[in-house]
């Protein structure tokens, strides 16, 4: 599972992780982003709170994570992006891995400095990314993902995600490496 504020770039190195991993990239945001450009129901749902910056309702965004982590290619192993951002997801996501009979091994959390976070973000230009949805964003991770870390001491590792995208791949990839758990 990867943590972090947005603008962190936990999306840029899921892709990568993913493929020296070979494990699929599961990200929530990709998978609304995909919903509300095919104008699925799941996408008119999710569409005004991304707009927003607010979460999207647990009971949608749990059932779509649900039946991804179902699906064949995740048995063997995948990278959570972006999910679980609360509390209550965290536990869903407790329940729905023992059903599963999977389990998380690593949380990655990818560490960024303020000020380069509004610099990355502002010249992304994605549509949610608004100055004053940035801010928004950035509250509600201060205030309901980031308490998450500390449920998952055991098994978090930090990572400083600033510099090269090649040397915080390495960094993660180390990181991942020098879990004992894995
Ligand atoms: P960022 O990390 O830049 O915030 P994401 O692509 O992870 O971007 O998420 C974009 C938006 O998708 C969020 O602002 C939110 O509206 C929605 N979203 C993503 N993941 C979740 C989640 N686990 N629970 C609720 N809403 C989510």
């Amino acid at each position: 599972m990867l943590v972090g504020p947005p603008g962190a770039g936990k999306g840029t190195q899921a892709a990568r992780l993913s493929e020296r991993l070979d494990a699929p990239h599961i990200s929530t945001g990709d998978i609304f982003r995909e919903n509300m450009k095919n104008e699925t129901d799941l996408g008119k749902e999710a569409q005004r709170y991304v707009d927003a910056g607010d979460l999207v309702p647990d009971e949608v965004t749990v059932k779509m994570v649900k039946d991804r982590l179902a699906q064949p290619d995740a048995q063997e192993g995948f990278l959570l992006d972006g999910f679980p951002r609360n509390a209550a997801q965290a536990r869903e996501l407790e329940d729905v891995l023992s059903e599963l009979g999977q389990r998380l091994d690593a949380v990655l959390v990818f560490e960024v400095d303020d000020e380069e976070l509004v610099k990355r973000l502002t010249s992304r230009g994605r549509s949610d990314d608004t100055e004053e949805t940035i801010r928004h964003r950035q509250e509600v991770y201060r205030s309901e993902t980031e308490p998450l870390i500390e449920h998952y001491q055991d098994i978090a590792v930090r990572v400083d995600a600033v510099g090269s995208v090649e040397e915080i791949t390495d960094r993660a990839m180390d990181a991942l490496a020098d879990e004992p758990d894995d």
